[in-house]
């Protein structure tokens, strides 16, 4: 992936790049010392720190989303709690979105203390068998504001890939930002030299939704992520009480699954609203242990249920997009 500074000007060539620092663009930028010395082209120690650090988590999962308030941090803590069904299984959660970090608290483990020791940090147990682990759980109350600008979010994931000591992990499920920003382009740079499943990728079945959610499949095949398939999220509401039928957020262009038909992508699933699903996130409170039967429940056990079948490989992509 090409490297540009964020000082660097509009034509950089790439701090990798045979050119870099040569370039005529490179001409009065800050960093054409280093450039032309090579030493931005020998590759970060701590993309080798991160490959032995996950060599003992066996699946690696990201959860993106186009836009943000599409239900991807409420699904990434439903995904997890779905694995973490299988007591066998030892699932982790990483929440790299550092300005707005939710997992803490949607998990149930608000205000706990991160322990440091010989091997590196421990996560915080939600479970005995899933544990996550937050930049929420650094910061000093909950109203402290994470304003923190590109080289130390770069920092501060290098740090959460490397020296978070998960143990032996099934599955490690990250919860990203919205959009595509730093934080993707550290997170895919860093997990470069270890074997990522996939990306699920969360929308909402309104055509503004679908817009930054191309853009968002754009960014992984750029970055050569592979894509498990595309969940489409808040996918129409039954009423509790009179069992109504409706669509909050309509799908005028025809909603995930056909993005997914048109992009050749495997569709997971459609989510139905249930107010009680905001309520268990509120709460920290599975909402497929409290709710199992109701047909968002439902819905999620059949999307989790692919993403297994996926991952363990009785599913490749071509099976699950033409089911
Ligand atoms: S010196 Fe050239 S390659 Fe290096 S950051 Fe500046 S423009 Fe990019």
């Amino acid at each position: 992936m090409a490297e540009k500074p964020k000082d660097a000007p509009e034509a950089c060539p790439g701090t990798q790049s045979d050119n870099a620092g040569k370039a005529s663009a490179c001409a009065g930028c800050p960093n054409q010392k280093i450039c032309a010395s090579g030493q931005n082209k020998r590759p970060d120690p701590g993309i080798q720190e991160v490959k032995w650090r996950l060599a003992s988590v066996k699946h690696k999962i990201i959860v993106l989303s186009g836009k943000g308030g599409v239900g991807k941090s409420t699904f990434t803590s439903t995904l997890a709690h779905g694995l973490a069904q299988d007591q066998e299984k030892q699932i982790g959660v990483l929440d790299i979105d550092i300005c707005g970090p939710s997992m803490a608290k949607i998990l149930g483990v608000e205000g706990e203390q991160v322990h440091q020791s010989g091997s590196g940090w421990s996560p915080v147990f939600v479970d005995d068998n899933l544990s996550v682990m937050s930049v929420a759980f650094l910061l000093q109350s909950d109203e402290d504001a994470v304003i923190w600008r590109g080289p130390r979010k770069n920092g501060l994931i290098k740090q959460f890939l490397k020296d978070v000591d998960w143990g032996d992990l099934d599955f490690l499920v990250i919860d990203t930002p919205p959009g595509t920003s730093d934080e993707h382009l550290s997170l895919v740079q860093y997990l470069s030299q270890t074997k990522i499943d996939g990306a699920v990728v969360i929308t909402t079945p309104q055509e503004v939704a679908l817009l930054d959610v191309r853009k968002e499949i754009d960014f992984c095949k750029k970055v050569k992520l592979p894509i498990i398939g595309v969940v489409e999220n808040m996918s129409g509401f039954t009423c509790p009480k009179c069992q109504h039928e409706s669509q909050p957020f309509p799908a005028t262009s025809g909603g995930g699954a056909i993005m997914a038909v048109e992009l050749n992508l495997p569709f997971l699933g459609k989510l139905p609203l249930d107010p009680r699903i905001g309520r268990c996130c509120d709460e920290g409170k599975s909402f497929l242990t409290e709710y199992p039967d109701t047909p968002a429940a439902i819905a999620y056990q059949q999307v989790v249920t692919k993403i297994l079948e996926y991952c363990n490989g009785k599913k490749d992509k071509e099976e699950l997009v033409h089911r």
